[in-house]
């Protein structure tokens, strides 16, 4: 039996009509929500009707905190589903990726979600949370979220959504603090890639991805990383 949580994006926990403390909630056999502790604990209406969800971040900096019988039970769900993880063989395409390489494919296990692979590693999740999200239907996670819940942001795209998982790891990509410098060399220009087109993912604004005027580039040969409005990003091809 799988456990279907409220959201995918962590945003489970919710305090209930009489107290303080943040429950963990699942959706039972109605579609209802219910506490992971005990059946018959239900969210607020607010939180219901408002959309209201919270991380367990938020509510470990309320007064009530989160409710250690559901931190428990949720830590059960996580460590059930680590072993069958490993039973099952890598995809193919992961296996062959060479080193530092990204693969973008889709869960096998789970319509709608998107896996990011980087050196046999999920590099971040992409999950499809339907067209009526207005905040971008692609909710992304990654290990290396600046965030301490792993949201990366909320895209428009599963192409945009894996570019910013990308950019991760591009280097001091969200930092360009002029210790990769720009690479003046023309010979080096046929290497050069556009890392993140016209926009950044700044650890400022929850790594949501921002339109501007400058891409993020890098070349293959030197190592050089810089951001430009420059007219040649146009002719300039996109990091694979
Ligand atoms: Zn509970
Ligand atoms: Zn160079």
């Amino acid at each position: 039996m799988t456990t279907t949580l409220v959201n995918t994006d962590g945003r489970i926990w919710s305090t209930t009509h009489s107290g303080f403390v943040f429950h963990a909630f699942r959706l039972d056999a109605d579609g209802k929500p219910v506490a992971l502790c005990r059946k018959n604990v239900r969210p607020r209406c607010y939180t219901t009707s408002h959309d209201g969800w919270s991380t367990a971040e938020f509510a470990d900096s309320t007064v009530g905190g989160r409710c250690e019988r559901c931190v428990a039970k949720l830590d059960e769900l996580t460590a059930d589903a680590a072993p069958a993880d490993e039973d099952e063989p890598l995809p193919q395409a992961v296996q062959d990726a060479a080193e530092g390489e990204f693969v973008v494919l889709p869960d096998a296990d789970k319509d709608g979600r998107t896996l990011v692979w980087r050196d046999r590693d999920h590099a971040g999740v992409i999950d499809d949370e339907g067209p009526t999200m207005t905040r971008g239907r692609y909710a992304v996670w990654s290990p290396r979220a600046a965030r301490r819940d792993g949201v990366v942001g909320f895209f428009a795209s599963v192409d945009e959504a894996a570019e910013a998982i990308k950019s991760l790891w591009a280097p001091r990509a969200v930092q360009p603090t002029g210790n990769t410098p720009t690479c003046r060399d023309r010979a080096h220009r046929p290497s050069w890639r556009v890392v993140v087109r016209r926009a950044n993912y700044s650890a400022f604004n929850g790594g949501r991805r921002t339109p501007s005027l400058y891409s993020l580039l890098r070349c293959g040969t030197c190592g050089g990383t810089w951001r430009t409005k420059a007219a040649y990003v146009d002719e300039t091809p996109d990091a694979a």
